[in-house]
């Protein structure tokens, strides 16, 4: 087996991340987190930090480092919705949801590119969403953030790709966590409905294309999008 990594994902205290943290740390990697609040896996080394926060976010890395090493793997992970209607849509959803998905993962992948560069080698995956190249109704600001993080991976890709780093982005579908138990009945029934696999997707299927993303076998993979979406966006 290959050396334990340092990896680090935003927002492992629950849901995607969470499983995410738990993948790596069964493979035998040091495992961080950047998270704001709630409890996490156990062996996982948690700095709190908001992911806005530019300044929070270099001292976490900094903290991150001097314990783990530099971080060879990043998922950036932590995300929010705040649907609404487009003419209902306030300034401070919009900017929330822009904030939050898209500039947090650009903060914490230009402080990861620091060392990745240095080292040659790292791997920075952006949980996206099906809905960024799908689009939703009620969604205009979360799907212009995770459709961004899909030019941010290729023009990563694009700028660091002849040293060693590959940018990528994991797409789900319907992961059944509370962001999206929170949708009403009627709106999780249509979803169902469309899934072309029968069923809304666990956590630990967006857990095992991370992992494969991180892997040696996916060294020669950069600016993919990777859907686990069951069929639901197929073609897009
Ligand atoms: P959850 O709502 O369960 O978890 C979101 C995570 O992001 C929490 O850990 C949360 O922390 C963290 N977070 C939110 N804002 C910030 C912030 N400003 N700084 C630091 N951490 C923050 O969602 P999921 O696990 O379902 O989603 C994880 C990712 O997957 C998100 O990016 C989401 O958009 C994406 N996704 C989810 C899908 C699904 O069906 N569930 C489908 C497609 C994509 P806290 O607990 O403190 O709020």
């Amino acid at each position: 087996m290959s050396e334990a990594r340092s990896v680090l994902v935003t927002g492992a205290n629950r849901g995607i991340g969470r499983a995410i943290a738990e993948r790596f740390l069964a493979a035998g990697d040091k495992v961080a987190t950047i998270y704001r609040s709630g409890d996490l896996p156990e062996g996982v080394l948690g700095v709190t930090a908001d992911v806005r926060d530019t300044q929070a976010v270099d001292a976490a890395f900094s903290e991150v480092e001097a314990a783990h090493g530099p971080v060879e793997v990043v998922i950036a992970n932590a995300g929010v919705t705040r649907d609404q209607l487009l003419m209902r849509m306030s300034d401070d959803d919009f900017e929330t949801v822009i904030d939050t998905n898209l500039a947090g993962a650009f903060k914490v992948a230009r402080r990861a590119s620091k060392a990745m560069i240095r080292a040659r080698r790292g791997r920075l995956i952006f949980i996206s969403s099906v809905v960024g190249l799908y689009g939703g109704p009620g969604q205009v600001n979360y799907s212009a953030s995770k459709s961004g993080l899909v030019g941010m991976a290729r023009s990563i890709t694009r700028e660091l790709g002849g040293r060693g780093i590959t940018a990528n982005v994991v797409a789900p579908g319907f992961i059944d966590t509370a962001m999206t138990q929170a949708l009403p009945d009627k709106q999780q029934e249509a979803y169902l409905a469309a899934i072309p696999a029968g069923r809304f997707g666990g956590v630990d299927d967006v857990a095992g294309a991370v992992e494969f993303l991180a892997s040696p076998a996916a060294a020669y993979i950069s600016g993919a999008v990777i859907p686990v979406d069951g069929g639901l966006g197929m073609g897009h």
